[in-house]
């Protein structure tokens, strides 16, 4: 199997996941890179996996559909491009021979889901959508901190090995302000540099692994002593609170420059 991110529109990501005869690709905003990608690899699109309804996910949905005749998986409570066939937390889809799981995860859109593979070609899978970036997660458009703190509880409970494909080349800008709150965090600085070296080549961070996202992600480290003493500091969030805290650190990334 092949995973490429195929960069599209400003900094997105649609990850195109083929065997050299079949493949699928995730979140296609726009078909034109998707059909690129297909015919340089000769492989027929089986299946598009959709994790929530935002347009830079779901432009290139129809013009995909029509062109290659691929069945559409998106989560059941959130309207994109029909038909498609809906998918909720707990279900199962087969798509090139291989089992995806399907975990809910709101917080970002009210319906987002993401979907995991424990075994391709030896390797834990997942595809999280704007819930989890590496250093970063997505904003609360549709959901509570509460519930975001939840999804992203469900994501780092996925085995260290993981490889996690996220939908935005975000790395560094969220890196940078995890290293505001977290300065003390070996592995974040020197993860930084290393992500600083692939950018100025034009290469992309991605994927991460959760092993790795576990060690320098602020919003999976919502219960470390010097993440929950950065949250007090910003907003006098109650440090017993994982919900205040995760919030607090959530607001300070949107206002940081
Ligand atoms: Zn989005
Ligand atoms: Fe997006």
């Amino acid at each position: 199997m092949k995973l490429l991110p195929l960069p599209a529109f400003q900094d997105n990501y649609l990850w195109l996941l083929q065997d050299g005869q079949r493949a699928l690709v995730v979140d296609p905003g726009d078909a034109e890179p998707v059909l690129a990608g297909l015919r340089q690899a000769a492989a027929r699109l089986e299946a598009i996996l959709v994790t929530h309804h935002h347009g830079d996910h779901t432009g290139g949905v129809q013009a995909l559909r029509a062109a290659t005749g691929a069945v559409v998986y998106g989560p059941a409570r959130e309207s994109i491009p029909s038909p498609f066939e809906p998918v909720a937390g707990g279900d199962t889809v087969t798509a090139l021979g291989l089992p995806w799981q399907v975990i809910d995860v709101p917080g970002h859109t009210a319906g987002h889901v993401a979907y995991y593979s424990p075994d391709v070609d030896g390797t834990p899978l997942l595809f999280c959508g704007d819930t989890l970036f590496s250093g970063g997660c997505g904003r609360l458009f549709e959901g509570t901190p509460a519930q975001m703190l939840a999804s992203l509880d469900r994501l780092a409970a996925l085995p260290d090995a993981t490889r996690v494909c996220c939908a935005h080349e975000y790395t560094l800008s969220n890196l940078r302000f995890a290293r505001a709150v977290e300065p003390g965090n070996e592995n974040l600085i020197h993860y930084l540099s290393h992500c600083e070296a692939l950018r100025s080549r034009h290469q992309p961070t991605l994927p991460s692994t959760m092993g790795q996202e576990r060690q320098i992600n602020p919003f999976l480290r919502t219960r470390e002593p010097e993440v929950v003493r950065a949250a007090q500091a910003f907003n006098s969030a109650d440090p017993g609170d994982e919900a205040a805290v995760f919030a607090a650190i959530r607001l300070w990334k949107n206002e940081f420059k």
